[in-house]
Formats: C-alpha cells, structure tokens, sequence
C-alpha cells in the first residue's frame, strides 16, 4: 500500500472546510453526484465519439446508505479513474481547487449556491473518505484511494469489476443525520430534483390494481426509487409541449399551488445560455406573498432559490426556473451584480416579460383584463422600478373605473379629455380607494359626469406618483380630497349669494362651536343642492401620510389633517347660521357631525353621542 501526502501547504485545510459554511453542510451531496454526473456524460462523449467501444450498461447514480456501517455511498457508472488520474485528480487538482476556493471565500459569507468547493466538500460531513474507482480504459485497475481527513492519504489496488466509480463517506459522530434516510430523501428532493442522469435511492413500495370487478385486487410492488425527473420541461422546445405539460411542472414545483396565470419559456443560446419557465402566479391585491419562488439551476443542478441579484426585483415576484450556466456561480454577490453577463440576463428576462405581457394584451384583451388584478401588480411594480419595462409597459398597463371598464393610458387621455382639465392644461384622473366610504364623494362627481378611477391597490398610491411625475401630463385627486366643483380646479369665478363679511362671520361661528384642532374651516359658493357642511382631505397631505405608512413608518399621533367646507349658498347657511343666534352652536355641531357622520368619522363615544342627540329631537 502507498502512502503519500496531499501536495498543499495549507495544512488545515479540513479543519476549515469542516468549519466552512457549516450552514451549508449539506451540499457535499449536490458536489458528490455533480461529479458522479460529470463522469457519467463524459462516457456518454466517449462513446457518441467512438473512443469508447464497450458496453455503457444502465447509466444510473446509486445513492447507498448503510446505518450499520455508517457509510453513505454515491456510485456511478461513469468514466472512473486510472491510478495515475486518481492521484493527479483527487490529491492536486480537486485538493488545490479547494483550497484555492477557501482561501479566496474564507471572509466571505455570500456566495451563492457555494458551488466549487468540489471533492473535499466531502469531508464536512465524513471523518473518512473512501474512493473505490475502476476508469473505462483497457487494461486499468481498480484503486482505493482512502484519506482520514488529514493531509495524507493511502491508495492501494483493489479488485472491483464494474465501471465507475464510489465515493464512500464515513459519516462523523456530528454529522449523523446524513445517517437518516429521511434526510438524505429531503437532500435529494432539494438539489437532485432534475438532474440529467437518473438517480436512484433504494426502492419504493407502490400499489397497483389488477384485474376486473371481482377479481380486483391491489398489489403492493417493491420498485426501484427513481427520484429525479431527467427531462424537465424548461430543456425542451416549447413547440412540443402543451398547456397540461407546463401546468403540470408547476405542480411538480410547488405541489397544491392554484394553477398559474400564464408562463413565459425562456429560451436562448446567445449572448449567453439560458433557458427556463417563468409563471406568473395568482397574487391578487398583495405583495406579501410568493418571494424567493424561483429557483436557479446551473446544467439542471439546483443552485439557490435566492435570485434576486440575477432577476430584477419586481421579477422575484413570478415563480419558476432558470438554468444557465453562464452565471457565475462562485463568485459573491458584489461581483455578480456588476458582471455583464448578468446585467444581460436581468435585461434579456425583463423584455421577454414585458413582450409576453405585450402579446397577451394584444391578442386576448379581454383574459387579459380579467387577470388584470394579479396582473397589475407586477406592472406596476416593474414600471416604477425599471426605465425599460416602464416604457413597454405603458402601452397595456390598465386603468379600471367604477363601472368596471378598462382603459389603457392612451384611452383613457380620450375619455377624460373634454371635462377632466385643469387650468394648466392637465388631465385630472379622479379615483376612490374606498367606494363604500366614500360613497356621496363618488355620487357627487358622478353627477357632474366626472369618470372616477379604482385604485385601491397595495401599490396605487406609489403608482399614481410615478405616473405623474413620468407622464407629467395628469394629477390623480382623490374623490373627497376637494368640493366637486374643485376636483377639476378651473379659474371660474363662483356666485356666492353671501358678502365677504358675512362669509368671514359665518366662519368664525364655526370655527368656534367645532374646536377642531386639526381641521381648516373654509366657505365656498357651492351649489345649494350640495350638503351644507362637506369634508375633504387633501391630497397632498393625505398622500404623504400614506405613503410613509406603506413605508412602515409611524406617524406617531399626528393627527389626519382636514378641511371642513361650509357651502355658503346652502339655505341653512346663509339663514339660519348667519341670522339666527339661537341654536346656532347646536345646528353647526350638527351639520358638523353629519359630515364626519358621511365620512365614517364618527366613531365610539362621539358617535354615541350624536345618535342620543339625534333622538332627543323627537321628544
Ligand atoms: P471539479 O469537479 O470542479 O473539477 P472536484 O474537486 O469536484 O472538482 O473534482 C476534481 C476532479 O476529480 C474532477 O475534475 C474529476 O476529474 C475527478 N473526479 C471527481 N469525482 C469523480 C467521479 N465520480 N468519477 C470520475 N472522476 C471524478
């Protein structure tokens, strides 16, 4: 038997790699079978070539688990080693590369899917590591290469008689759940899912039914377990597959999920290589869901679920695959935003969004309107946070109005144009985020045959921003943020049938029967069919305040900011408030409490109280 020493200098090199994303132990299996598929297809090369002439046998990987033995085993039937490679491989290139790959990360928390560490990853969970290998070539034979976790090693001959090659783990006393069947299935469920070459885990027990009517029976089967899925969809041409086909990956995905609005096949070989399905999922009028649902793959091997360096951020919301191997993989995440390949790949998945959304609007407008709501999430989202997709996007992101119409930008510039104008020549967009609590607001405008806008989404508020200020060419008020006759603000000189000074007597009575701190008290000439006391919010502020709660700021106590509007040609204003001093405090509390009343204002004692005042009016 040999012996020799591995050729690095770093001496604790396994104290470091057993220290070494200790979080992530786990991937030594994914780096084991990665390998075991690499031999694996590079027969398949040999022999597609002619360079290799024998018989391939049943290319399958082996995963072995032995309690007793406390061994887990990954077999191949792949290429194998020769003596000479085993040396050059396992002791120089795979031991020199993780070491390299330590030194390099070793300060280094974020690399993303830690792929390269390799062979050695092996000894994060082992105490030994035994290779029994046997190459393809004429005329090899078979080598143990064993190594206890110290730089030395010892190799000797052996007699195996099969191809391939096994990397057998002695699991260490503090690595035992790899022991765990259960842990090895979840392992494999989570990094082997679609590998290319079929792995099998022992064997299952399924239940089938033969025969007919009577002589029914069940029969309780022992068969191999297969737990991969070879071929998966996003490596196929969307051309040979159907709706039922991409349905069912999703389910496979992510099992008891509602079924997905639509999908986007990603396909293409230049500038980079990339491929994979991107569904849009039901979402709804939330965000709060569904992140971290993509999952990146490297060659169909199961890299990271988090992609949200690779994807641009309104994009995590979509579920699905991608698998490119041009993504660097061990690189940290500082590096990865700023290497080219992808910035191309984050613009590349951006269009093909946009130009699926695109499609979609074009040919089926009216699906396209009923997902609207799941939809416009995204749009929004992406329009805000991406120059490109904002710029695709307006031609089909939606405005819905209160009778349920749908209007694009363009449409809805038509439909406004003639009465939503203000005096500097911009298009009002009047909408509600509350069609029941601010329902008289909405009759109100309906009446002076305003359109009003839903937007009563989780984002509208920072949409309705942004289009303001990309388009400049509209405001967005809210329903009750003005008198009707000022939602649209035109220059018109109003008739008031009160003088100014009996206007400025009329506010002082208010503003002293009401002591609101918080509210401004105004008179206008409305019309005298419109309620005697209206409350507006302005918009402004209340958009302020919104916002900052959306942000998840506090505002502390502050205190909603209002105006309290005195229709000065209403009867019981301009006679009754003006001219008559008895009762007057009362009849100003009243139309007050009325108006906050409309305004879903009133709420606990104070409501109580006017409900009680409001009876004693009938004794
Ligand atoms: P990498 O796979 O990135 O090259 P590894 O450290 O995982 O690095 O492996 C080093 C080398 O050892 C591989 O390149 C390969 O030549 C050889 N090797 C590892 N596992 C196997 C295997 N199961 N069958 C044949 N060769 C292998």
């Amino acid at each position: 038997m040999a012996k020799g020493k591995i050729s690095v200098q770093t001496e604790n090199i396994f104290p470091i790699i057993k220290q070494f994303l200790y979080s992530d132990q786990e991937i030594f299996l994914r780096e084991l079978i990665s390998n075991a598929i690499d031999a694996t297809n590079k027969l398949k090369t040999l022999s597609a070539k002619g360079e290799f002439k024998g018989e391939m046998g049943e290319l399958v990987i082996d995963i072995l688990l032995d309690k007793d033995a406390k061994t887990l085993t990954i077999r191949d039937r792949g290429i194998g080693m020769t003596t000479d490679e085993v040396k050059k491989y396992l002791n120089q290139v795979a031991f020199s590369s993780a070491a390299e790959f330590l030194e390099k990360y070793k300060d280094e928390a974020n690399i993303i899917g830690h792929f390269g560490l390799g062979f050695y990853s092996a000894f994060m969970v082992a105490s030994k590591v035994e290779v029994k290998t046997l190459s393809w070539q004429e005329g090899a034979e078979g080598t143990t290469w064993i190594c206890e976790g110290e730089p030395s090693y010892s190799i000797k001959k052996n007699d195996k008689t099969d191809r391939g090659t096994d990397v057998i783990l002695h699991i260490s006393d503090d690595a035992t759940e790899y022991l765990e069947k259960s842990r090895i299935e979840q392992l494999l469920e989570t990094y082997c899912k679609f590998l290319p070459v079929p792995i099998r885990f022992g064997t299952k027990t399924v239940t089938r039914t033969e025969g007919e009517g009577d002589d029914k029976k069940e029969i309780k089967e022992e068969v191999d377990n297969f737990i991969n899925n070879t071929d998966p969809i996003w490596r196929k041409q969307p051309s040979e597959l159907t709706d039922e086909d991409y349905k069912n990956f999703y389910q496979e995905l992510y099992p008891y999920s509602p079924e997905p609005l639509f999908w986007i096949h990603l396909n293409i070989d230049y500038p980079f290589n990339l491929t994979g399905v991107m569904y849009f999922p039901k979402i709804g009028n939330t965000m709060e869901v569904q992140k971290n649902k993509i999952q990146l793959y490297s060659n169909q091997v199961y890299v990271t679920d988090n992609v949200k360096d690779i994807v641009p951020e309104f994009l995590t919301l979509l579920h699905g695959v991608i698998d490119s191997p041009d993504i660097p993989l061990n690189v940290s995440r500082s590096s990865l935003q700023a290497d080219s390949n992808v910035k191309k790949i984050t613009g590349y998945i951006t269009k093909k969004v946009a130009d699926a959304l695109k499609d979609l609007f074009r040919k089926d407008r009216e699906a396209f309107q009923q997902k609207w709501k799941d939809i416009g999430v995204f749009v929004k989202y992406g329009m805000m946070s991406e120059e490109k997709f904002h710029e695709k996007a307006q031609k089909y992101t939606l405005f819905e109005n209160l009778d349920g119409e749908f209007f694009t930008i363009e449409e809805y510039k038509e439909k406004i144009k003639d009465l939503q104008k203000d005096k500097h020549d911009k298009l009002v967009c009047i909408y509600t985020t509350d069609e029941d609590g601010q329902y008289s607001a909405i009759e109100a405008a309906k009446a002076r045959s305003y359109d009003v806008l839903k937007m009563d989404a989780v984002l509208d508020a920072h949409y309705m921003q942004h289009l303001e200020y990309k388009a400049n060419e509209f405001v967005f008020v809210r329903v009750d943020s003005e008198t009707t006759d000022n939602l649209v603000q035109k220059d018109e000189k109003k008739e008031s049938v009160l003088s100014e000074d009996e206007q400025n007597k009329v506010k002082t009575y208010f503003e002293s029967a009401i002591d609101q701190k918080s509210a401004t008290v105004e008179l206008k000439p409305l019309s005298p069919d419109e309620p005697p006391v209206v409350i507006t919010r302005p918009e402004f502020m209340r958009r302020m305040k919104e916002m900052q709660m959306l942000q998840g700021q506090q505002m502390g106590d502050f205190p909603e900011m209002f105006n309290v509007i005195v229709n000065a040609n209403h009867p019981i204003v301009s006679d009754k408030i003006l001219k008559d001093e008895s009762g007057r405090d009362d009849t100003i509390k009243h139309l007050y409490d009325l108006a906050r009343l409309d305004q879903g204002m009133l709420k606990g004692k104070e409501l109580s109280a006017f409900i009680k005042k409001s009876m004693a009016l009938f004794n």
